[in-house]
């Protein structure tokens, strides 16, 4: 029995909002955000009284603390942005409350996103008995519990890691993104980097692309980006030669991403307008289409999974492993479409998995880092049903 404190009101947290409402476990449940207006109308959308909401500007300790010292939750789910991850994690550790989130620290003034300034809290979490449980949505997230599973039931060494992310759904606008558009543009307009013998390669944005094939969806031009779960992956896996992560994107949003970034709108440098100043990625993130407010008109599925090649028993083997998610059946199901239920859905889980003791420990974790069995066992049933194929075309 425990009571969790979700921090973040938007697509993902709506969606952990309603999978943690209809899990027992969880006696008590929190919603906290910096406009508490938005969790009220999601905690009345989920009604029955299941979910208490409250105002938090996650940017403060001090706040945090006070916040949590007066609910008591035994689990904070950070599904806020990237940029509160630390003082979260440090409100934990002076609460004595353990953590997951579904993003890595990223600084604000800074379009850069890696696992060491959330790694060095290890000693800390570990000393304290807590556990935090990092990048718990789908990728990072599944992506690399699937790897985990694959290395454990499919292969002896897993050599060649392509995760494949792949988007076919259509929302009938010109142009809008699947969830934050800050932290989604600094994340798509980055270089592209992957991982062979040893060494990161870095390429120009978008650099590397070729079509592939997506179960049920058939093909699509897929653009080699950095993603954050091929830091931990390379370092928990060491017999990976190679790791690369694929996303799909269309024509369109290219262009418009090219226009966006060529006229200086994806700057994260303050500017003044009219004597005020303002940061052009956080204004563009007010003029588009709030996420959310995309799945009332998404159809079309995403396919995310991980296409490996290994050895078992001396033998080369490839397996593919995925799940396909309907922007509409998410809508039906929470108000919300594909990409935020697919975060939201892991996490949730992976929050009951720590509630349960399920999964549990002292210090920092990633994901691949704990027993995948028992997590992919209930991901299914909870929305997310995952197919496994073995020895097929990779076509990577
Ligand atoms: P949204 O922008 O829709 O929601 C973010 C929420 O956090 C908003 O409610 C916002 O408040 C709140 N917030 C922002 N700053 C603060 C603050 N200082 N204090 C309190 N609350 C704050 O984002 P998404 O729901 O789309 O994404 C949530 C997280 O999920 C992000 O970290 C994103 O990177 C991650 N993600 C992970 C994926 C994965 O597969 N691992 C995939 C997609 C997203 P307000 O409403 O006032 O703006």
């Amino acid at each position: 029995m425990s009571k969790v404190l979700i921090i973040g009101a938007g697509g993902v947290g709506t969606v952990v909002a309603h999978k943690v409402a209809n899990d027992d476990v969880f006696t008590d449940i929190m919603l906290a955000s910096r406009t508490k207006s938005k969790c009220d109308q999601i905690a009345q959308a989920i009604g029955g009284n299941r979910i208490k909401t409250a105002q938090v500007d996650a940017d403060n300790v001090q706040e945090l603390i006070q916040l949590m010292q007066s609910f008591q939750p035994s689990i904070v789910i950070n599904v806020a942005l990237p940029y509160q991850d630390l003082t979260i994690m440090d409100a934990c550790l002076a609460c004595g409350v353990n953590y997951l989130d579904t993003a890595n620290y990223e600084p604000k003034d800074e379009a850069h996103f890696e696992y060491s300034w959330q790694w060095a809290y290890q000693d800390r979490f570990k000393e304290k008995g807590l556990m935090a449980v990092l990048g718990c949505g789908f990728d990072p997230g599944v992506s690399a519990i699937f790897t985990a599973y694959a290395a454990k039931h499919h292969f002896d060494e897993i050599h060649y890691l392509d995760i494949v992310d792949c988007n076919a759904g259509n929302h009938g606008m010109a142009f809008a993104t699947n969830f934050n558009p800050e932290i989604n543009i600094r994340e798509v307009t980055q270089k592209g980097r992957y991982f062979e013998n040893g060494q990161w390669v870095e390429t120009a944005p978008h650099a590397i692309h070729k079509p592939l094939n997506y179960p049920e969806i058939g093909e699509r031009e897929s653009y080699l980006i950095y993603h954050e779960e091929l830091e931990s992956l390379v370092k928990h896996y060491p017999t990976l030669k190679r790791a690369r992560f694929w996303m799909t994107f269309g024509q369109e949003y290219l262009t418009h991403l090219r226009v966006i970034q060529n006229i200086g709108m994806a700057s994260i440098e303050p500017i003044m307008y009219n004597g005020v100043e303002i940061v052009p990625i956080q204004f563009l993130k007010a003029v588009l289409p709030d996420p959310k407010s995309l799945g009332a008109n998404y159809q079309g599925q995403t396919s995310i999974g991980c296409r490996i090649r290994g050895v078992k028993d001396g033998k080369e083997r490839t397996y593919y492993i995925y799940n396909n998610c309907d922007h509409e059946a998410a809508y039906q199901e929470t108000g919300t479409q594909a990409v935020s239920y697919t975060t939201g859905v892991p996490a949730a889980l992976g929050a009951s998995m720590m509630a349960r003791g399920i999964w549990k420990g002292k210090g920092v974790f990633n994901v691949e880092q704990l027993n995948p069995d028992p997590f992919l066992a209930e991901l299914g049933e909870l929305g997310l049903p995952w197919i496994e194929k073995i020895d097929i075309d990779l076509e990577l």
